[in-house]
């Protein structure tokens, strides 16, 4: 198969400010009917770019997909914060192929990322990718969501994910671009979602369907878990996080409610937002579980004992540093959400 590609630069190109982009939707067997496909619908992203874009042999994915159940492949994501070397590959990633389409769960943090997931898909099948199901609005989740809607799927996400995602559109993306690299991110954009889901709802894969649960407030106000009828495993997200430090941006009460609900349902695995990629269930909560209880308990405790909030954040939730890894990027940020909700309590 051939695949179009543009180069795509920072202003005037030169060493290390250009990166070459991968450009979804032109595939075709022959390299005349990929150009055929660039003449016919010249593409919107290489149109200020310094040379048109062309074609060329489709080549192998850089990211790693294990198949962990029968037409189910996951994708661990760095435990790390986006940065040039991993390029926002710091989230997991998964795809379900069925007989008839193909459903990705994520999309890593920018553009590039989202051209692997991409090829690691062909990789292994040329069904359409009817879907992109987004868990939920963070960046590191859906930068990588455009070029696989190139690709023909219609992006899904919970009910109010268009509105968290066209509010933070700016800020996201000059904090990853700041992160990772102008270079490295260019072509990166802000997906917005095709179709929202309210409560339940099923993406039809031919033998199989992913049934799609619209979660209360909790990791953030815009979750959504994704199960595999054919396998039962559940696709999270950021409900869990198992080894990477948990990020608390919605409601804690909601997160310890909804994480009590999930772990009553049957699965046989469960794909996390961060570490894994594939959980035991309900056991692989369990760490989750216990750091939501101590963040929770020490926060009633500092408001109890009339601790400001300054001074509380220092404290709220050490007892669980060693447990994590990249804790005090987040814990204290968890400790203010908490704070700020429990003292309404
Ligand atoms: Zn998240």
């Amino acid at each position: 198969m051939f695949e179009a590609l543009v180069t795509l630069c920072l202003g005037a190109a030169g060493a290390g400010s250009c990166r070459e982009a991968l450009l979804p939707g032109y595939a075709a067997t022959t390299e005349t009917g990929c150009r055929a496909a660039l003449a016919a619908r010249p593409p919107e992203i290489a149109r200020d770019a310094a040379a048109p874009a062309r074609c060329a042999p489709r080549r192998a994915s850089r990211l790693a997909f294990d198949e962990v159940a029968p037409g189910v492949f996951a994708h661990r994501g760095e435990i790390a914060e986006p940065g040039p070397d991993n390029l926002g590959d710091v989230s997991n990633i998964a795809f379900v192929i069925g007989a008839a389409a193909v459903a990705v769960i994520d999309t890593g943090g920018s553009r590039a990322v989202g051209e692997e997931v991409y090829l690691a898909v062909r990789e292994r099948s040329e069904l359409p990718i009817a879907a992109v199901i987004l868990t939920h609005m963070h960046p590191d989740h859906v930068f990588g969501a455009p070029p696989l809607a190139e690709a023909g799927a219609e992006i899904v996400g919970r009910a109010g994910l268009g509105r968290a995602l066209s509010d933070r559109a700016g800020s996201y993306g000059e904090a990853f671009a700041a992160l990772i690299g102008p270079a490295g991110f260019l072509g990166s954009r802000i997906p917005a979602p095709d179709r929202e889901v309210a409560e339940d709802e099923a993406i039809d894969l031919g033998d199989r369907r992913l049934e799609l649960r619209a979660r209360p407030t909790a990791h953030t106000a815009s979750d959504l878990t994704a199960t595999d009828s054919a396998t039962g495993i559940l696709f999270t997200g950021d409900l869990v996080f198992a080894e990477h430090a948990p990020a608390l941006d919605g409601s804690l009460r909601g997160w310890q409610a909804v994480l009590a609900a999930m772990r009553a349902e049957a699965a046989p695995l469960v794909v996390p937002g961060h570490g894994g990629p594939v959980l035991p269930w309900p056991d692989g909560g369990a760490a989750l579980a216990r750091y939501l209880d101590v963040l929770a308990a020490d926060t009633r405790a500092a408001l109890d004992a009339g601790r400001p909030l300054s001074a509380a954040a220092r404290t709220i939730g050490q007892g669980e540093a060693a447990n994590w890894r990249l804790f005090d990027l987040y814990n204290a940020r968890n400790a203010t959400v908490a704070y700020t909700e429990l003292e309404w309590e």
